[in-house]
């Protein structure tokens, strides 16, 4: 044991489905407009250029069901329903063909916005940071384990606000597919177990408020809640 001259930070984990063990959160790494119409959407051209990524601090992790804050700075706050994908075997240049045999598990999360400020960012050319990884940015689910014939291509992909569908796609309709994403951000960084991986949100992304009760689905994986205060 090292003698911390602080307390050392919690290790921000994700709960896992069925089970009363938690997963260890190492990183957050997200993929940038990975849905042709979210591309669109946010006026960008939906063409296959390579992914490219940004990141959130691991203790950005909200647990599912908890209260979101709505964050200081902000007057846009928008949701991006994402499907997550968990990292359980590291390494650096990992084959697309090997891909899949690295992921833990996957949940459902929510890539949270500040939209605003993400918008002001692109304008000046500065980072997404400020608009991309605050406090409580992050609200994920619990993990659903790898295996049992889970396929990440395909299935149904859905976010509710107060009831009413606001976001909803399916998996195969992701420009690059997790086995390219790990084998992609892997020849950028080693990837470690405890890495998760957001893989871009669909068309439909749109402010929400205090009060707001947000639901999300990954048909085979779970779902995700939270509720803005
Ligand atoms: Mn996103």
């Amino acid at each position: 044991m090292s003698d911390y001259v602080i307390a050392p930070p919690v290790i921000p984990a994700v709960p896992v489905q069925g089970s009363s063990q938690m997963f260890p959160v190492r990183r957050i790494f997200c993929v940038g407009r990975n849905y042709a119409e979210h591309a669109i959407e946010m006026g960008s051209d939906p063409t296959r250029e390579p992914p490219f990524y940004f990141t959130k601090p691991a203790d950005a992790v909200l647990i599912n069901g908890a209260d979101m804050p709505y964050p200081p700075m902000s007057k846009d706050l928008h949701h991006e329903m994402e499907l997550v994908v968990a990292i359980g075997t590291g390494g650096s240049d990992i084959a697309e063909a090997d891909a899949l045999k690295h992921v833990w598990g996957y949940c459902a999360g929510l890539d949270m916005t500040r939209r605003d400020l993400q918008n002001e960012a692109k304008k000046t050319g500065r980072p997404w940071d400020m608009g991309k990884g605050f406090d409580f940015s992050a609200p994920m689910g619990a993990l659903r384990r790898a295996g049992d014939g889970f396929d990440p291509s395909r299935g149904r992909i859905e976010l509710k606000v107060n009831g009413t569908v606001r976001q909803t796609s399916d998996l195969s309709r992701m420009i690059w597919s997790v086995p390219e994403i790990i084998a992609n951000l892997s020849r950028l960084v080693r990837l470690a177990p405890g890495d998760l991986i957001m893989t871009g949100t669909p068309e439909g992304v749109a402010a929400v408020q205090r009060g707001d009760l947000l639901e999300g689905f990954v048909e085979g994986v779970g779902e995700v809640r939270c509720r803005i205060v």
